[in-house]
């Protein structure tokens, strides 16, 4: 059958491939170690499962309104004012099936051919693609590790003409772990203001950050910006519950609107179970989140530092989330058995090849000097990994 040309535009990732490869190594008994987990290694928290399970004999299993019951969109406004003093109403809130969704429905909704919209490189992977599934153009802006991966407000302002209609933000960022202070935020932030941009802002790791840095949400800083703003946040990385796929946005009630019309078009409600266990998480105890937070900065304070210690290796201290992007360049032009090593892809499948250590190449993030790796997985697991690579290393010259 001869597909759309949308379906034959569509990029596929670019980890496939390498995920594939640490699959197939696994099944033939080879015990590979996977850094590249994009999800906590917890368990969703009790009181979450006891809810879905008390919402399951309760009968809570039938087609809720569209963008979720009136109890989740409470719980989610209870949220946003008690961490941020944000206000938000009912008819400003959505929920979706996982935030990639609502970032999906978000693009959809505000975006037509012709518009440009502006992308921080390294970017999390789906937004390039969304973007061009709108059949908007991802407007790519780099930023530097000198810089600690952070936008700078000239740059931005040079990625901005007529076309520009909207920026995404994502900090903490996946994959480089850097976020933003106040006053680093409102810089960028002006610079869109001035622009007439659209600020599209997924925070979704804004609960795990170290160094006691406190999240700045991009719409509390003020009552014109909250009004460009669309927030998009979710339980799946805050509360270990990726599989239950709720995500949310807060924002413009018009876009809010459009996106609901656009929701029941397609997938209709999120789950009702996974509703009212989202409620749980966001209205429960959040003390578990913080000791996980303290466990991940363990972990990542550990694998920043052993990597820092391989000669060729340079590894940006992250603040937030959980994965760290080591700049590995240094060992592009070296070889081991005949094989030149050119970029993240062909360092990844030395990685794999020679220490059975699976990373995400950076090229899939769009920095080709990186390679990603994840710490949502076991300190032992974390030990074993980076010694592997550390001696793997040694082999090339
Ligand atoms: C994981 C992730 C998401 C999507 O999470 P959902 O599981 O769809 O809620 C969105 N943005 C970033 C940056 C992520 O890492």
């Amino acid at each position: 059958m001869k597909l759309s040309a949308r379906a034959q535009r569509l990029q596929p990732s670019a980890t496939l491939t390498i995920t594939a490869k640490a699959k197939a190594l696994k099944s033939q008994g080879v015990d590979v170690i996977g850094f590249g987990a994009g999800e906590p290694d917890f368990d969703s928290p009790d009181h979450v499962k006891e809810e879905a399970i008390r919402a399951i004999n309760k009968g809570m299993t039938k087609y809720t309104g569209v963008g979720g019951i009136d109890e989740l969109k409470d719980a989610i406004i209870y949220r946003l004012k008690e961490d941020h003093n944000l206000e938000y109403e009912k008819s400003e809130i959505i929920a979706s099936v996982g935030a990639k969704h609502t970032l999906y429905n978000i693009m959809q909704v505000l975006f037509d051919s012709g518009d440009e919209v502006i992308v921080p490189a390294p970017y999390w992977v789906s937004y390039p693609e969304q973007i061009r599934l709108a059949e908007a153009t991802p407007v790519i802006l780099d930023t530097k590790e000198a810089e600690g991966f952070k936008i700078l407000p000239d740059d931005l302002r040079a990625h901005i003409n007529s076309k520009t209609k909207a920026l995404i933000l994502n900090y903490p960022s996946n994959p480089t772990g850097a976020t933003y202070n106040e006053e680093e935020l409102r810089a960028i932030v002006d610079v869109a203001m001035d622009a007439g941009l659209i600020i599209i802002s997924d925070e979704i790791y804004e609960k795990i950050v170290y160094n006691g840095i406190k999240h700045i949400p991009v719409a509390s800083l003020g009552e014109d910006i909250k009004k460009s703003t669309i927030l998009v946040n979710g339980v799946s990385k805050t509360y270990s519950m990726t599989g239950w796929r709720i995500g949310y946005a807060a924002g413009d009630k018009e876009v809010i609107s459009a996106m609901s019309k656009l929701q029941g078009q397609s997938t209709s409600n999120p789950t009702s179970i996974s509703q009212w266990a989202a409620i749980a998480a966001f209205t429960g105890d959040h003390q578990v989140i913080e000791d996980r937070t303290k466990e991940f900065e363990q972990r990542k304070n550990y694998i920043v530092e052993k990597l820092n210690d391989i000669p060729e290796i340079y590894c940006f201290d992250p603040q937030g989330a959980f994965y760290v992007f080591p700049n590995v360049s240094g060992y592009y032009g070296k070889e081991y058995n005949g094989k030149v090593i050119k970029d993240s892809l062909d360092f990844t499948e030395f990685v794999l090849d020679e220490a059975k250590v699976a990373v995400v190449p950076g090229v899939a993030f769009g920095s080709d000097d990186h390679v990603r790796i994840s710490y949502a997985t076991s300190m032992d697991d974390i030990v074993e990994g980076i010694n592997r690579i550390t001696e793997a290393v040694k082999k090339l010259s």
